[in-house]
C-alpha cells in the first residue's frame, strides 16, 4: 500500500476534521464576542462526505482522526460520524476536541459508537473568570465533563489550557494542583496569534518556559513520558502525582518536523498546515463524485503543498484566518 508522506519525508497519519465552524463559546483568543459569519448549511460537509475522506485517507495509512470544530457536540448526532469512521479500516484512534459543554449528554453515545479519547479545553478554575475569558458560563458543566470522561475511562482524558498574561496565568499552580489529584493530562498551550487575537497575543503570551520556571518553583517537576497521543507536547509530572503536565510549544519551540498531520475543514479544504493557507478543495472532488482512488490521488497531490514549517512570530499571524474555529483548532 502507498502510504502518504511529505515532501520532506515526514509520514501523514493523523487527519484533524472539522465538523462545524460554530461554537457556543466565545473564547478572547478564538473568536470575535458576535462570532463570525457561519459557513451556510449546504457548505459544509455530510457526515457521508466527510467518512469518505476518512476512508481513503485511511486506505493510504491514516490511522487517527480527531474530531474538532467550532465546537462539534454541536453538530447533530456526532455519534452518527463517530461510529461510521469506527468501522473504516485501519482507523485505530478517534478523538475529540471539546469545551465540554455538551460532553456530559452525549458521552455514552459517543463510546458506544467508538469514540476513543477526549481533550477538554479548559482555561480556568474560577467560575467569573470563565465567564470573562469564554464570554458565556459554564464552568461548572466543564468540570463535570472532566469527570465524567475520566469515569467513563477515556484515557488519557487531556485538559488544553491557553495560559494569557493577566488573565490566568496566576493559577498555574492551581492546574499543577488538578494534575496531582486527577489522573489527567494537563496541558498548557502557548496562545497563538491569529488575525482577531494577534494584538492581545503581543501582551498576553507567556512562554512555556516561563510557566515551566513557575512551576519548578513550587515542586520536583520531572520529565515523564507523556500519554498516548499524536501530539508535540512535552510532558512532566510531580513525584506521586495522579496526571502529568505538559507544554505545546508553538511560538517557543516549533515542532514542524514532527508534523504528522493533515486537517479537513468544515467546508470540504485540505488544509495542510494550521498556519499557512495552503489548502486543496476536496469538496468539489467529493460532489462531483469522485472515487476512493480519485480521493488518494488529491491526497497524495496535497503533500506537494504540505510547507516545511510555519512562521509564526509574535503577533503576527501568519495565514489569513481570523480564528481558529475557522477551520479546526
Ligand atoms: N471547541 C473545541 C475546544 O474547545 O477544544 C475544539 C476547537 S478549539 C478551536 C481547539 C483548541 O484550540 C482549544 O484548546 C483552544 O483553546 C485552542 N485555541 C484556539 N485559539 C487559540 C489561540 N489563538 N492560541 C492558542 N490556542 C488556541
Amino acid at each position: 500500500m502507498q502510504r502518504l508522506a511529505d515532501a520532506f519525508a515526514r509520514p501523514i497519519e493523523y487527519l484533524r476534521v472539522s465538523v462545524t465552524d460554530k461554537c457556543n463559546l466565545r473564547c478572547v483568543y478564538c473568536m470575535p464576542e458576535g462570532g463570525l459569519p457561519w459557513l451556510q448549511r449546504d457548505e459544509i460537509l455530510s457526515y457521508e462526505e466527510i467518512a469518505r475522506v476518512v476512508e481513503a485517507a485511511a486506505s493510504v495509512g491514516v490511522r487517527s482522526i480527531r474530531l474538532t470544530g467550532g465546537e462539534p457536540l454541536l453538530r447533530r448526532h456526532l455519534d452518527r460520524l463517530v461510529a461510521m469512521i469506527a468501522s473504516t479500516n485501519g482507523i485505530e484512534d478517534i478523538a475529540l476536541s471539546t469545551n465540554g459543554l455538551l460532553l456530559e449528554e452525549q458521552i455514552d453515545a459517543l463510546v458506544a459508537a467508538g469514540l476513543t479519547r477526549v481533550n477538554i479545553s479548559l482555561d480556568t478554575l474560577r467560575a467569573d473568570r470563565f465567564e470573562s475569558i469564554a464570554r458565556r458560563p459554564g464552568l461548572d458543566r466543564v468540570m463535570r465533563a472532566i469527570e465524567v470522561a475520566v469515569d467513563r475511562g477515556l484515557a488519557p482524558v487531556k485538559i488544553n489550557c491557553v495560559v494569557m498574561r493577566g488573565r490566568n496565568d496566576d493559577e498555574l499552580l492551581d492546574f499543577a494542583e488538578l494534575s496531582r489529584r486527577l489522573p489527567v493530562a494537563i496541558r498548557f498551550i502557548e496562545t497563538m496569534p491569529v488575525i482577531e487575537y494577534a494584538q492581545a497575543q503581543r501582551e498576553e503570551y507567556v512562554s512555556a518556559d516561563e510557566l515551566l520556571a513557575q512551576l519548578r518553583s513550587i515542586g520536583d517537576l520531572q520529565p515523564v513520558q507523556g500519554p498516548r497521543g499524536n501530539g508535540p507536547a512535552r510532558y512532566f509530572a510531580f513525584p506521586g502525582a495522579a496526571g502529568t503536565i505538559g507544554v505545546i510549544t508553538p511560538m517557543s519551540h516549533d515542532y514542524c518536523n514532527l508534523c504528522n498531520r493533515i486537517r479537513l475543514t468544515a467546508d470540504g479544504r485540505l488544509r495542510l498546515c494550521l498556519f499557512g493557507d495552503h489548502h486543496i478543495d476536496l469538496r468539489t472532488s467529493l460532489r462531483a463524485g469522485a472515487t476512493r482512488e480519485e480521493l488518494c490521488e488529491v491526497l497524495e497531490r496535497s503533500m506537494l503543498i504540505k510547507p516545511e514549517r510555519h512562521h509564526l512570530r509574535l503577533g503576527e499571524p501568519a495565514s489569513r484566518m481570523r480564528a481558529l474555529s475557522e477551520i479546526g483548532g
